[in-house]
């Protein structure tokens, strides 16, 4: 009898698996609501992704309509639906500020904390942890969930074993392993019988075949880059950056995540290094300045247009030999013309899943239910977060989607 009653002490209402962005949200809600809650994490800290979020800046969410936000989830929006009117973006702004955090807006509706910290935001959310009483235990490396007579038995990678009612799976994707997402959930997943969609890159560099290593570290500002494949064309304008051989950076990173369900093999991809002049107004330019800088040779005069590091690339891909610009004729001025509103590559793939931002793909969401995160094939187990195959674009909306998913599943659990 005595014996009994410590076995049933020593159950939890809910284990959570990862101590990441949604795991820890997930943790407060349920706990919140009276559930024994224990968090499970493998880092020696909790939140080590959330650390690096927004270039250690944490954007936190984006303060837009739960419209805008589905806009902005690229892969299985629709699965969305619930959770973000469940928890909103705006929710997700009172939850912290009523917590202590001091919050802004910036450029785009990205929200971060005031003091541009992530961990300012790492705190808020371990002091909730704490006041609501979850217990936490750090190092823990989960290994293996069976369930057994209602309830799962989980063991780490030291046979140690915390019997529970139920599980939620926040472990997370592949990208940033150094963060601990070691794609854990998705074998997980599959124990219980789940299907898992490919995984890929999303949010990554776009290695390019050229070789463009001597652009590496140059930054473009207000260009837009386009994609076309199969004649569908996608563009996105702002910033981007080329390293020695892929372009990444905001613009870049964008369209990653929307070609990178595509054959992306047969694509083209081209900057328009001018977006705020037309054809006929760039050759209008060129004709004034074919007088202005008449004794000028072709190659000097590019420096009045373009940024240093890309004068001899673009001299090369414009294919004109160097001359004055007084001798620049009508031939000459279309290729610049097409190299400046035309300024393209071939793409070899998108970077290692490990280097993305995001990952695209993971436990296919028409097995789980949107309106509580619940699998619908084992009772009582939830995924959360990015384990499950919904992605974003940057902005705050992958955040969101944690924390969203991560209140609506602790609402649904049972005590
Ligand atoms: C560089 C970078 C910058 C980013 N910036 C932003 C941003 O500014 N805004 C934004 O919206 N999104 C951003 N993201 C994306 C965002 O970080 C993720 O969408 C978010 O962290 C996902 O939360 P999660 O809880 O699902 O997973 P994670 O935050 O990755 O948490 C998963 C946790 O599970 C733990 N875990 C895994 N396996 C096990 C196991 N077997 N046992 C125990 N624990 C385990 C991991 O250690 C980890 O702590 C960024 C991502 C990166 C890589």
């Amino acid at each position: 009898m005595k014996n009994d009653m410590i076995k049933l002490m020593d159950i939890y209402d809910v284990v959570i698996i990862g101590g990441g962005a949604s795991g820890m949200m997930a943790s407060i809600f349920a706990a919140q609501k009276g559930l024994k809650t224990l968090v499970l994490e493998h880092n020696e800290k909790l939140g080590k992704k959330l650390y690096i979020t927004g270039k250690g800046r944490c954007n936190l969410t984006n303060d837009s309509s739960i419209e805008n936000h589905l806009n902005n989830i690229v892969v299985n929006n629709k699965f969305m639906y619930s959770a973000l009117n469940a928890f909103s973006a705006q929710d997700v702004m009172k939850f912290f500020t009523d917590n202590g955090l001091n919050i802004k807006t910036e450029r785009g509706n990205r929200v971060f904390p005031a003091s541009d910290k992530s961990s300012d935001v790492i705190k808020v959310l371990e002091n909730c942890m704490r006041r609501y009483g979850v217990e936490v235990q750090l190092n823990t490396d989960v290994a293996r969930v069976i369930k057994k007579d209602g309830y799962f038995n989980i063991y780490d990678k030291y046979d140690n074993i915390y019997t529970t009612a139920s599980v939620v799976v926040a472990t997370g994707g592949l990208s940033y392993p150094a963060t601990g997402s070691t794609g854990y959930g998705y074998y997980l997943a599959r124990d219980f019988g789940h299907k898992i969609v490919e995984c890929k890159s999303a949010l990554c560099p776009i290695l390019v075949n050229e070789d463009i290593s001597e652009l590496n570290g140059l930054s473009l500002k207000n260009v837009v880059l386009n994609v076309e494949i199969d004649s569908k064309k996608f563009s996105s304008q702002g910033e981007m950056m080329f390293t020695y051989n892929s372009l990444t950076g905001p613009i870049s990173l964008t369209l990653s995540s929307i070609i990178n369900k595509l054959n992306y093999k047969n694509a083209k991809i081209y900057i328009d290094l001018k977006p705020a002049l037309s054809y006929e107004k760039l050759d209008d330019k060129l004709c004034r300045e074919i007088v202005t800088y008449a004794k000028k040779d072709y190659k000097n005069y590019l420096h009045t247009l373009l940024p240093k590091k890309l004068v001899d690339y673009f001299y090369m891909h414009s294919g004109i030999e160097n001359k004055k610009m007084a001798d620049i004729n009508r031939q000459d001025r279309e290729k610049i013309i097409n190299s400046l509103k035309k300024f393209d590559f071939s793409i070899k793939s998108l970077d290692n899943v490990r280097v993305g931002i995001i990952t695209s793909g993971g436990v296919d969401v028409k097995e789980i239910n949107s309106k509580s995160c619940e699998s619908k094939l084992v009772e009582n187990l939830y995924f959360i977060g990015e384990v499950l195959d919904v992605d974003a674009l940057t902005g705050g909306y992958n955040l969101q989607i944690a924390w969203s998913t991560a209140y609506l599943c602790a609402n649904h659990l049972k005590g």
